[in-house]
């Protein structure tokens, strides 16, 4: 939760929610800070183990930097130049492990890079492995020619070739490039082609990471309740809506507060500089022929200032992205022109026969990655690999305090694993089940195939038909079957104002999976917002519905839609005449 938010609720009053009192004095064996992708790993990964685990969040789930990616589960062949073979090799091996527990919502992405010459970039390349994290005045790179590409490709592939689930990288010409992607830059002599993933939904893969976790009994989970301090061995936490505190105790603590890690360690007692973030933004249009000349694949190339940026097609829009700027951790980041100026110029550095207007962007976002403290160059140079610091919990006898400090989308299950050992230990409590290889929710049985596809669909259409069972099997994953017999008993009222989405869908989500504040539902319950499928109407309906659900008022009905608005304009450039038609 940043500044903006927190004004946000200046004038709210919100009664004190029953599940923050049942913290207080509560004694778990660990307290996770931060529900991001890194803290609701560890969490879900200590509840398998039978930890008694509560994590906190100051706003909602997967609101910081985790709202805030490229959507890519990757190796990350860029980081090779910097030397980094360790997050490579475990980035590559969880990508393979993700496409198999997560196959509803991660899938393989093909990766097409364009390159214009042939040698460029060969001598220099080494030099970056060799003054990695060592000098400030690193040489800047020259572009990076089909040569080096090939060989990144060759070294990217042999860290995977053991579990092997991708096709090989492959090289054809320019006059194949041409035939296939007809607005290249007519300069683009080679085209490589790879394989890597993206996670098209990342909330819903978080969110059933959650619901994992609270299934064994093990876990809850409390969102906008925000650690504030520590007192007579405990951390005091803060309702974020009432205001109230409390303290709360655990054997150990640990601090997955992402970009905010040092903030919260100060808030704790302990002065801490582990952070040095850099912000990325993006952009999502709504660009037929663009979206059409992808047919599904990604750009990942070179930019003219040699930052690596990419396009690709997700959810019917196509997504721009990145930036890479230092900044201050703490610091409110929103896309701003600029950036919009410089995505604009990197599309027609590329693909000239493409015209972009801002008219067609539908939705922006922007966020601070939480990357170890650093003397680097460039913000590409910084190191993408994750440590975890460990110290005393302030004003406590002994209790340990595990800062997690870095850590990508990618790598959430491994660093949940290493975390979660550390803290076992603490513990005395040994590991006895493998997060490696186990299915993650909506990926549990899910079918594959189209015949296992209609198999799955046609055994449980018989109340809601074959479309509607066939959508939510895409939007859920298996774990739609639980909402389906919701759907089956309590009724499927397609909204008024957007079609594919019910009023009982909604509530369903209200009830399941932790949401409290409209734009939870509108940003991370939902991709309405990402998909540009919002305006004035739709917000007031889907309001209603969860006001329904949530037992709001009325003043409470129009506060949650003035916020969602200052949130959805100012951080997300989205109008309330937009709202496209649904896909
Ligand atoms: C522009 C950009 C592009 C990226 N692209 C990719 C990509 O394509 N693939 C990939 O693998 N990774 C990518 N990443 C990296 C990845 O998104 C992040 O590293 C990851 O999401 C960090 O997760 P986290 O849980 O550590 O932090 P966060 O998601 O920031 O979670 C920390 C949480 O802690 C909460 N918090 C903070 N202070 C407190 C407190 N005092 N009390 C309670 N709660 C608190 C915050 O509200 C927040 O929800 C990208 C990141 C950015 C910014």
């Amino acid at each position: 939760m940043t500044d903006f938010d927190s004004t946000l609720d200046r004038d709210e009053a919100w009664a004190v929610r029953p599940a923050f009192l049942e913290l207080e004095n509560h004694h778990s064996e660990v307290l996770v800070i931060g529900g991001g992708i890194n803290g609701i790993s560890i969490m879900r990964d200590l509840s398998l183990q039978g930890v008694k685990v509560t994590l906190i969040d100051a706003g909602d789930l997967i609101s910081g930097a985790s709202a805030a990616s490229s959507h890519m589960i990757h190796g990350g062949i860029r980081y090779l130049e910097n030397g980094e073979f360790r997050l490579v090799r475990e980035s590559v091996q969880e990508r393979n492990d993700l496409l198999r527990t997560a196959p509803h919502v991660v899938k393989p992405l093909r990766t097409a890079v364009p390159i214009f010459s042939l040698t460029s970039g060969i001598l220099k390349a080494p030099l970056n492995f060799l003054n990695h994290g060592k000098s400030k005045t690193k040489a800047k790179r020259s572009e990076r020619g089909a040569l080096l590409i090939a060989i990144g490709l060759v070294i990217y592939e042999s860290f995977s070739r053991v579990n092997g689930v991708m096709d090989r990288f492959s090289f054809y010409g320019a006059k194949r490039a041409a035939r296939e992607i007809p607005s290249l830059h007519p300069k683009v002599k080679y085209m490589a082609t790879y394989f890597d993933a993206s996670v098209h939904e990342p909330e819903r893969l978080a969110l059933d990471l959650v619901s994992d976790a609270l299934a064994t009994g093990n876990a809850r989970v409390l969102t906008y309740a925000k650690a504030v301090g520590t007192k007579d061995g405990g951390v005091i936490i803060e309702d974020a809506l009432s205001h109230q505190t409390l303290v709360t105790f655990a054997d150990v603590v640990v601090n997955a507060s992402g970009p905010l890690t040092d903030i919260t360690n100060s808030s704790l007692g302990r002065q801490t500089q582990f952070m040095g973030g850099t912000k990325g933004s993006h952009i999502v249009v709504d660009h037929p022929q663009l979206y059409s000349e992808l047919a599904g694949r990604e750009l990942f190339f070179e930019n003219k200032d040699g930052r690596i940026v990419l396009i690709y097609p997700v959810k019917g829009r196509v997504l721009i992205g990145t930036t890479d700027i230092f900044v201050e951790s703490g610091a409110e980041v929103v896309c701003t022109e600029e950036e919009v100026d410089y995505f604009f110029n990197l599309v027609e550095h590329i693909l000239p026969g493409i015209h972009m207007e801002r008219s067609q962007i539908v939705f922006r976002f922007s966020g601070i990655r939480p990357l170890p403290k650093q003397d680097a160059a460039q913000p590409g140079f910084v190191s993408r690999d994750y440590k975890i610091d460990q110290g005393i919990l302030p004003n406590s006898q002994k209790t340990p305090l595990f800062s997690v400090v870095g850590g990508k989308w990618t790598t959430f299950r491994a660093l949940g694993e290493h975390v979660s050992n550390l803290a076992l230990a603490e513990l005395s409590k040994v590991r006895s089940v493998s997060t490696l290889g186990l299915e993650i929710g909506g990926g549990k049985n899910f079918p594959t195939t189209e015949k296992a596809t209609e198999d799955w669909v046609s055994a449980r259409a018989s109340v809601l038909g074959l479309t509607r069972t066939r959508a939510l099997l895409s939007r859920y994953g298996t774990a739609a079957e639980k909402l389906i017999k919701y759907l089956e008993l309590n009724g499927d009222t397609e909204l008024e104002n957007l079609k594919g989405y019910s009023q009982q869908e909604i509530a369903f989500l209200a009830i399941e999976e932790n949401a409290v504040r409209l734009d939870d539902f509108l940003l991370r319950r939902t991709t309405l917002a990402f998909s540009g499928l919002l305006n004035q109407e739709r917000v007031q309906e889907l309001a209603k519905v969860a006001a329904a659900a949530l037992g709001w008022s009325a003043e409470q009905i129009q506060s949650e839609i003035t916020r969602a608005w200052d949130i959805l304009q100012f951080k997300h450039g989205v109008e309330k005449t937009g709202g496209r038609v649904a896909i």
